[in-house]
């Protein structure tokens, strides 16, 4: 099925990662670098992000009090609206702008920095920034959401407390070079605040509002503090409960975990074990459409000439790695 696609760039032996995509390199995993002894970090609460996200929540919770009463309209909106931003993270800082695994043309990129906006998770170049320093310096102080840290921590705390130093330091040294010069994530990055308001807050608001009669009240608070809460909490599990729970049938001396109900929720990020095992691969996964829309919707738009130069690792490696550093869970066939 899914197997037939033969315009994938296959990488039959993958090396240490460095050289298949010669444009980035800093998001292969140091394990060189570890934390130096001491006591454990002192939390600086930042309470500004503390007070929203406890609002943003607060919100949310009394939109799911809300949803018998949408509009169908209204519901088949914001999941739309789930979805979308979803692939803003998943498909556009995730796969394409953090890793570089696939490329992708002009009217593509622009439709992933719009849904990329509508999520607010920091503008792509801040995203892709933590992103390659959690893949670098996995579980040490200088992974932005360090999952030795505890669930909380790498769920939400991580957002909520001042950077650690080590993050500061170690994620100012990353090579973001290929991001500087993308004319299109510097513009997003100049315009993000009155760009995310617009796109997270009031046009989710409005559209419904307007469109089709439902209350502000159902809007506001289902259409975007219960969206976004849910597209915050989905992509949030990859770096908590991915970390956490799950085998690690490629590689077990990692703590990234094989999470299907991650998957289910963050549109195919689940497959967190073999992600930070061959980060190059487009489809952050052994398979490609099981449990993973992402991967659907990046096949597609190959289909349409959107995006090319997907990279994959052949099952040979994949297997070869299975058998040097599997944890002894993984089902053949
Ligand atoms: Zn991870
Ligand atoms: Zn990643």
């Amino acid at each position: 099925m899914s197997g037939s696609y033969t315009t994938t760039t296959t990488i039959t032996a993958p090396p240490s990662g460095a050289d298949i995509r010669p444009e980035i390199k800093d998001d292969i995993h140091d394990p060189s670098y570890q934390d130096e002894e001491g006591p454990p970090p002192k939390l600086e609460y930042v309470w500004r992000n503390i007070i929203l996200m406890a609002l943003l929540h607060v919100g949310a919770l009394y939109g799911i009090t809300l949803v018998p009463t949408c509009k169908f309209y209204t519901i088949l909106f914001a999941y739309v609206y789930y979805v979308v931003s979803a692939l803003g993270i998943t498909a556009g800082a995730h796969r394409l702008w953090s890793h570089r695994t696939y490329k992708a043309r002009l009217p593509l990129r622009v439709f992933l920095i719009i849904a990329n906006t509508m999520a607010f998770q920091n503008d792509v170049y801040e995203w892709a920034r933590d992103h390659r320093a959690h893949h670098k310096f996995s579980e040490t102080h200088a992974d932005p959401h360090n999952s030795r840290r505890g669930f909380f921590f790498s769920h939400v705390g991580w957002l909520l407390v001042r950077k650690h130093p080590a993050v500061k330091e170690k994620g100012g040294l990353l090579d973001m070079s290929d991001l500087k010069a993308e004319k299109l994530v510097m513009f997003q990055r100049r315009y993000y605040k009155p760009g995310l308001l617009l796109m997270c807050f009031i046009l989710p608001t409005l559209v419904p509002w307007y469109c089709w009669g439902e209350t502000f009240l159902h809007s506001l608070y289902v259409a975007t503090f219960l969206r976004y809460a849910v597209v915050l909490n989905a992509t949030w599990l990859v770096n908590s409960a991915a970390h956490l729970f799950g085998y690690r049938p490629y590689d077990k001396n990692i703590e990234s975990r094989e999470n299907i109900l991650v998957s289910l929720g963050a549109v195919g990020e689940g497959f967190h074990n073999y992600h930070h095992a061959f980060p190059y691969d487009y489809s952050a996964s052994e398979y490609r459409w099981h449990i993973n829309f992402t991967t659907f919707f990046i096949d597609c738009m190959a289909a349409l000439g959107l995006a090319y130069d997907r990279k994959k690792v052949s099952k040979a490696a994949v297997l070869a790695r299975i058998k040097r550093t599997g944890d002894g869970s993984y089902k053949s066939g």
